[in-house]
Parts: structure tokens; C-alpha cells; sequence
């Protein structure tokens, strides 16, 4: 089987409906776009050795994992993933079945969202491999949350425990698209997904905003992952929780009530002096910990 057998199958995989008027098989897709809608796009890659490792994941779990990173950007924009397109670059001879798991996972990924896979490109070549895909994201009635609405005196708060995703969540979790369209029409004012770890992507917003940040140490939720590698390399698992990454829950600024009975938990405020601070726990008196700066110690590549 070769690239256009291949092509022919996914073809074979698509049809038209919904949003796509002429499917992937034409030099371009065609859609149809709900006039009164906002289209929101994006795009993220993911690179053999950077965000996985092709001796130990499956082409499935690779394709997975960059479709939801694109749906997670979703989630952070309260957005509707809608249509996808995608890029991979093939190591020469690595065979028809692995390019065809590789589509299975970005599917596995993009169906339950309804979000369809409306065209793309494979050519193979002498490096590793790379997969990119765009996303296109409507907005079907809220606003989209941007990152720079977060005003002095707002609750900070995650979706879900934090650290140690390396341990395998980094490949497999669950874009948090649906929770935001719950949250979003509460009253969110900035957002993001967290990708880089809670210390950068919360600084993100903060510079976004033009706010600063207290997290309270005792109320960041830390994930049974980042404990576990906390008792193998001897860091506190907090430092984990705060800088680790990969984490894809949602980190939102907001004055609303309620947010706790949708699973959000409170885990600081936002405050005029800019700047991000971290306090530390009360001690057996009850009395407030030290208030230290928060570096940015989350994943950033370098150039
Ligand atoms: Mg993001």
C-alpha cells in the first residue's frame, strides 16, 4: 500500500455532513459556517522526543494525545472544537498500518467532541516523527474566554489535581471542553489550559490581565502522580503540582459562585500589585506561611 492507497482509506473514513459540505478528497475541504459564530484556530505539533517517545508510545496514543491538546485549547476558549486538519511526517519505511493507527488515535480523540478530521498531509522523510494539527472552533453562543479579563479580587481556580503527568497522563486525558462550556456562561474572566505547569500558565494570564496572583499552598490540589514521583526523586510533591505541566486542566479567574459544586476548586485570588506569590501553609497556630514569589519553573523550550 502506498501514499495514495493510503489517502483513498481515509477517504474512505470521511463523509460529508454536519458542518463539512465536501469532505477531505478535494484540494480543499469546504464548510459550512454558522454566520452568527466566531471561528476560533489554532494549532499544535508534537515531535518524537520532545512530546513523546516512539520506542515506548503507540502511534494511537501519539495521535491522541495532539488532537486533545488542541481540544484542550478548546476547553480554554469555551470554544466548540468543530474541524480538524493534520500533518504528519512519516520516518521513510515505517509502513502504511503505522500512519493508519496514528489517524485511528487522532480520531479516537476527535469523535466524541463531534469534531471532524476535514483533510491533511502525510509525506514521509529521512527524520523523526512529527504530527501537527490545526483546529477550527466556533464559538455556538459564549463568548470566547480570553486570558486577559482577570481583574484584582477574583478566585483562582483548577479543574482537577495537578503534577506528575509524565507518568503517563501527559499522553491520555480528557480536554476539559464540555466543564468549560459549563463554567464559561457563570462569569469566567481569563482562562487557559494547563500545559506549561500551574507557576507559568497562571503568569500567562497575570501578564494577560495586567493582575498579580496569590496561590494558597495548602489548597493547590495535588494529583497521587506527583506524590509517587515525589517519593522517587525526593522533591515535595507541591513542586510538582506547581510546575510540572502536561497537566490539561482548566486554570480560570472568576468572581462567580458555585463553581465548586462543577468540581472547581479554589486555590487563590488575583490582586492588583503585579506579581505571582505562593503563601505557604498555617502552622499548628494557625498562623499564615511565608508569602514567596512563584517562578515560572514549568516546561519552556528553548530556541
Ligand atoms: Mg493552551
Amino acid at each position: 500500500m502506498g501514499e495514495f492507497d493510503f489517502i483513498d482509506w481515509i477517504r474512505s473514513q470521511q463523509a460529508a455532513g454536519g458542518l463539512v459540505v465536501t469532505a477531505a478528497g478535494d484540494d480543499l475541504a469546504v464548510l459550512k459556517w454558522p454566520t452568527d459564530e466566531l471561528l476560533l484556530v489554532g494549532v499544535d505539533q508534537v515531535l518524537d522526543g520532545v512530546h513523546f517517545d516512539s520506542q515506548v508510545h503507540s502511534p494511537r496514543e501519539i495521535g491522541r494525545k495532539v488532537m486533545n491538546r488542541n481540544l484542550s485549547d478548546c476547553a480554554a476558549m469555551a470554544c466548540l472544537p468543530a474541524a480538524a486538519v493534520a500533518t504528519v511526517a512519516l520516518p521513510a519505511g515505517i509502513g502504511v498500518q503505522y500512519a493508519k493507527e496514528l489517524y485511528l488515535g487522532l480520531r479516537e480523540a476527535a469523535d466524541p467532541f463531534g469534531c471532524v478530521i476535514v483533510g491533511g498531509d502525510t509525506a514521509s522523510w529521512a527524520g523523526k516523527l512529527a504530527v501537527t494539527v490545526s483546529i477550527l472552533g466556533r464559538s455556538g453562543g459564549i463568548e470566547p474566554v480570553r486570558r486577559s479579563g482577570a481583574t484584582a479580587g477574583e478566585g483562582i481556580y483548577v479543574t482537577g489535581a495537578l503534577g506528575g503527568s509524565i507518568l503517563g497522563r501527559h499522553m491520555n486525558f480528557s480536554p476539559r471542553v464540555e466543564l468549560a462550556r459549563r463554567l464559561a456562561p457563570l462569569g469566567i474572566s481569563a482562562m487557559i489550559d494547563i500545559s506549561d505547569g500551574l507557576s507559568r500558565d497562571l503568569r500567562h494570564i497575570c501578564e494577560a490581565s495586567g493582575v498579580g496572583a496569590i496561590i494558597l499552598a495548602e489548597k493547590v490540589p495535588i494529583h497521587g502522580d506527583a506524590r509517587t514521583l515525589a517519593n522517587r526523586d525526593g522533591k515535595p510533591a507541591l513542586e510538582h503540582a506547581l510546575h510540572d505541566g502536561e497537566d490539561h486542566e482548566l486554570l480560570f479567574c472568576s468572581r462567580a459562585q458555585g463553581l465548586r459544586q462543577l468540581g472547581a476548586i479554589r486555590i487563590g485570588e488575583t490582586v492588583a500589585e503585579r506579581g505571582v506569590w505562593i503563601q505557604g501553609e498555617r502552622n499548628e497556630k494557625g498562623e499564615k506561611g511565608v508569602k514567596e514569589e512563584l517562578r515560572p519553573l514549568g516546561w519552556e523550550h528553548s530556541l
